[in-house]
């Protein structure tokens, strides 16, 4: 049905069609299909959708259009606030909102902690049309009488779902109740928990609810397996599968910031280019990190699941899960890293004896059992046990507590804690390699999550 429509028919304005179409995209994506007129109509909108199904351009193109019928803006206004739960994916966004926006006469800025906070202030002086903006940084902004809210009409939460596990509530509801009540509310995520939901209560009116991929349901187009290997051969593993499938770039997740730095280390000394991307590397470094692999200089970007948080790469190929993560909804934030608005990709995680507790949750989550592969020479010498599919009903979550608050320096602490939570400091280096031809043993999958 989506597949005939056009940008045009969506009905946004030229100077937005032409930015559309100078980025090559064809056809509106299913989010951006439904998303794009329910906004244009000024209607709140609830949309569950994961990174790579085109959202941000869902919210950001009409939000552009309704902004260039407005008003101007004043000095240190906003009229479009974009909150974001991670710097890169503030960046990001606002590159969006630049590419979007190129032919329209409207200013856009973005802000966000682990920088000077002078400059942000300076600019914010003439007003932005629209501010993306992560939450810690945006309340120090405004404390500082850097930012008022008079003429704001749209709030967009983007990727809500990590806002909260990350323990921005408050500073969210801090940020709500500095807001006109009167204004339009576009709230995003990529899943809808109750917790997501205990948030859009106090926050959307009679919202249009999309869903464009079921809630935690795994991207379709992502080909995934799994490797049971033995802990101390993770790396070795790792290397051996890089320079057999000649994987030119691969993002690799691991659960600490302590093992991306080593595990980086060690892809370096096997001649495999590799960066480590978390939350105690400084901004600058990030951004190095990032724009190397994207340029092809760097081969493999080994992530923490929050600094991966976002982070838009086009056509990625390859996914590591180095170490499965410890909340199994992570596991499907991290494969949709790949596979990407219409590309395919694959996704493979290495899997010891220790992680079958991970392992079943994730199954049980995307409703499948995964495919295992085996590299002979890699054979575990600790077993990981074969699974079943659960299919009892969940438990409803207990409510997360909240972490330190805030980004920027409040956030770099938050950063810093950020995979500590979650880990448990398991080594992980690796062992020693040996050669072999790839050996699949195939096993039947279980029903998928609805389509
Ligand atoms: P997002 O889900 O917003 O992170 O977008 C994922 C990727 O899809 C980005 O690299 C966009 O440039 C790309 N994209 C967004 N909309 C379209 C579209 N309609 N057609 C093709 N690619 C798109």
């Amino acid at each position: 049905m989506t597949q005939s429509l056009s940008f045009a028919d969506l009905g946004l304005k030229k100077p937005l069609l032409d930015a559309v179409a100078e980025q090559g995209y064809q056809t509106p994506s299913p989010i951006q299909a439904q998303a794009i007129p329910a906004v244009l109509a000024g209607k709140d909108v609830m949309a569950a959708a994961q990174t790579g199904t085109g959202k941000t351009a869902g919210f950001t193109l009409p939000l552009l259009h309704l902004l260039a019928d407005g008003p101007k803006v004043q000095g240190n206004q906003v009229r479009a606030l974009v909150l974001t739960p991670t710097r890169e994916l503030a960046a990001q966004v606002a590159d969006s909102v630049a590419t979007y926006g190129k032919h329209l006469p409207l200013r856009s800025q973005v802000v966000f902690g682990g920088v000077k906070i002078n400059p942000q202030m300076m600019n914010l002086r003439r007003g932005a049309d629209v501010l993306v903006a992560t939450p810690g940084r945006l309340l120090d902004l405004y404390q500082q009488n850097a930012l008022r809210f008079k003429q704001l009409e749209v709030l967009v939460l983007d990727e809500a779902d990590r806002m909260l596990d990350m323990g921005f509530i408050h500073d969210i509801k801090k940020i709500l109740a500095l807001l006109p009540a009167k204004r339009q509310n576009l709230l995003f995520s990529a899943t809808f928990s109750d917790d997501i939901r205990a948030l859009a209560k106090g926050l959307v009116n009679n919202p249009v609810e999309i869903s464009v991929t079921p809630p935690n349901s795994t991207a379709e187009r992502v080909e995934q397996a799994i490797y049971p290997v033995d802990k101390n051969r993770k790396a070795k593993l790792l290397c051996k599968l890089i320079n057999d499938g000649k994987w030119q770039q691969v993002l690799v997740f691991t659960r600490t910031k302590h093992g991306a730095n080593r595990l980086a280390k060690q892809l370096e000394e096997n001649q495999i280019t590799a960066a480590p991307i978390h939350g105690n590397k400084s901004q600058s470094a990030r951004t190095k990190a990032l724009a190397d692999f994207k340029a092809g200089r760097v081969r493999a970007l080994v992530a923490t699941d929050i600094a991966a948080r976002g982070l838009d790469i086009d056509q990625l190929p390859q996914v590591v899960n180095f170490d499965l993560p410890n909340v199994a909804e992570d596991y499907v934030h991290r494969i949709g890293r790949t596979g990407r608005a219409g590309a395919s990709g694959k996704a493979v995680s290495l899997v010891c004896s220790d992680e079958l507790k991970e392992l079943k949750a994730i199954e049980r989550l995307i409703g499948q059992v995964l495919t295992r592969e085996e590299l002979p020479g890699f054979e575990p010498v600790n077993k990981l046990a074969e699974t079943t599919l659960d299919s009892r009903p969940q438990k409803p979550k207990k409510p997360k507590k909240p972490k330190a608050h805030g980004d920027g320096q409040r956030s770099a602490n938050n950063a810093g804690k950020e995979s500590q939570g979650r880990n448990s400091g398991q080594n992980r280096s690796g062992g020693e390699g040996q050669n072999g031809k790839p050996r699949r043993r195939r096993r039947p999958q279980g029903p998928k999550s609805q389509a």
